[in-house]
């Protein structure tokens, strides 16, 4: 299942696609019109136009396939966050020692806290951006009371215009955060139905609408590159006798400890799930019948001899069918074959494992025939109780 954070990604990429040339057009727009005005200083008009030039470059490269969102994002942060002091601390020193009309340039840098913010919030995560954004409006409050107090140079009407700036930057600052947090709130949710969906609640497994979801991508991959894909069907033995004999909790701590008996067998790519009720499958790409039939043999011995929480450290038992994919098969063929291999190891005792060869003439169902074979009889006795 892809994953909610490359969801995530992939929207960030469709804002930034269609934003970044705006800002970066914008940025580069305005640092030319300053420098036709001779009595600005060089940094108010060089800053906007290489902040345009990192926008417009940082945009090149998220169009490129594969390229890392974050990394990317994090970049034109730092470049954007710094233009802004750079940009602030320059209308600042004109403002303070010029005044009149150069208090105006403070408020103009002041117009694009919100931007920055906004930025942060989708680049850092939800505390560091917080942080990040208070940060940046406590210093421009605290330039702004500092030049109200000691510079003498703010008359009336632009104090005004500072006091707005400095309001409209905290509530814009407040709704994004409130956004984010809407947002943030609806993605964990997605994310926590979405798990709950695929795994079953008992033992923590994939699920059967997992596992054929799995099932399905494997089978496709393997048949796009011509590689081996086999799966394993195994099911419990006796164990409606567990259930009656120690009762249905002890059943379902059986059932439960399942995953943790086989884990250390499975590859970080094999896939072990709940099937339903006492089955399980296990799909392992990159498995031919031989190696599948391998591991198989290794995890029903695991199974046999790993402690269940029973009294007395009764064991359990599963009878295990392997199959391997044929060119061109439907999963639900492919879990038929298993399955009627798994049977074809109930009929031979339990506690074992038979393969399904797909070149013999396939059974229906029942005792090792030509659809099947047996991979040797185990070396425990089937379980009795
Ligand atoms: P076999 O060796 O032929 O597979 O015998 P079996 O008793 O395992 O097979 P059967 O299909 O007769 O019984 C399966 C039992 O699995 C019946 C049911 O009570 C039990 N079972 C299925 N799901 C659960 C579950 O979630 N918890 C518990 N405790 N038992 C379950
Ligand atoms: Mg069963
Ligand atoms: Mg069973």
């Amino acid at each position: 299942m892809e994953s909610f954070e490359s969801g995530l990604a992939k929207l960030k990429r469709t804002i930034y696609a269609s934003v970044l040339p705006i800002a970066g057009i914008g940025a580069i727009a305005v640092g030319l019109t300053g420098a036709r005005e001779a009595e600005r200083a060089t940094a108010v008009w060089l800053v906007p136009i290489v902040l345009g030039v990192v926008i417009l470059l940082a945009w090149a490269a998220l169009l490129r396939p594969g390229s890392e969102v974050l990394r990317i994002e994090r970049r034109l942060l730092i470049a954007t966050g710094a233009a802004y002091l750079i940009a602030l601390g320059t209308a600042v020193t004109s403002a303070w020692t010029v005044g009149g009309d150069e208090v105006t340039s403070l408020i103009r840098v002041g117009l694009w806290t919100p931007v920055l913010v906004a930025f942060a919030f989708l680049a850092c995560p939800v505390s560091v951006a917080r942080w990040l954004a208070w940060t940046v409006w406590t210093t421009f409050t605290s330039v702004v009371a500092a030049m109200f107090v000691f510079s003498g140079q703010v008359d009336a009407a632009s104090a005004t215009t500072l006091l707005e700036t400095v309001v409209v930057q905290a509530v814009a600052i407040v709704m994004i955060q409130g956004i984010v947090y809407v947002a943030s709130t609806a993605i964990d949710r997605g994310d926590r139905l979405a798990a709950q969906a695929n795994v079953d609640p008992l033992t923590g497994l994939p699920n059967r609408r997992a596992a054929e979801e799995h099932l399905s991508r494997e089978l496709v991959r393997a048949e796009r590159y011509g590689r081996p894909l086999s799966l394993i069907w195994f099911d419990l033995d006796r164990f409606k006798e567990v259930n009656d004999v120690y009762g249905h909790e002890a059943g379902d701590r059986v059932l439960a400890r399942v995953g943790d008996a086989l884990r250390s067998d499975l590859r970080e790519h094999d896939q072990l799930a709940r099937w339903g009720g006492e089955e399980f499958v296990i799909v392992l790409p990159e498995q031919g019948l031989t190696d599948a039939v391998r591991t198989a043999e290794r995890l029903r011995a695991r199974l046999a001899d790993h402690e269940m929480g029973l009294p007395d450290g009764i064991r359990v038992t599963a009878s295990f069918g392997v199959a391997e994919r044929a060119e061109e098969e439907a999963p639900r063929d492919l879990l038929r074959r298993a399955d009627t291999a798994m049977y074809a190891a109930k009929h031979a005792g339990r506690d074992r494992v038979e393969a399904h060869r797909p070149t013999a003439v396939p059974m229906a169902d029942g005792p090792t025939g030509p659809g099947s074979a047996q991979v040797g009889p185990s070396p425990n006795a089937p379980q009795e109780r």
